[in-house]
């Protein structure tokens, strides 16, 4: 949502800046969420699935999945999540 919408949601003033400072504080609470368990996969991982490096000294960068070490290594890394295909499923034999 682009900020200036909230002004043409709320006729006042101030329930509009109450609305963007609510969405503030949310959003600086879903990063931390997001960089405590960012930390706790890394720690969980400890190295790079592609390369092997350590990364449990590695900061938080949202451009990085947190098993790998750079984006380099995400992007090299086989793709090993495979989702069934709902019609390729066999009939149940009973
Ligand atoms: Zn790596």
């Amino acid at each position: 949502m682009d900020p200036s919408d909230i002004d043409d949601m709320f006729m006042e003033e101030t329930a509009a800046m109450d609305m963007r400072h609510a969405i503030e504080r949310e959003e600086m609470r879903l990063l931390a969420v997001a960089r405590s368990e960012y930390r706790s996969i890394r720690n969980f991982a400890s190295a790079c699935r592609a390369c092997g490096q350590d990364l449990r000294w590695r900061g938080f960068d949202l451009q990085v999945p947190p098993d790998y070490c750079t984006p380099e290594c995400a992007r090299s890394a086989p793709k090993t999540v495979q989702t069934l295909d709902p019609w390729e499923i066999a009939e149940c034999p009973f």
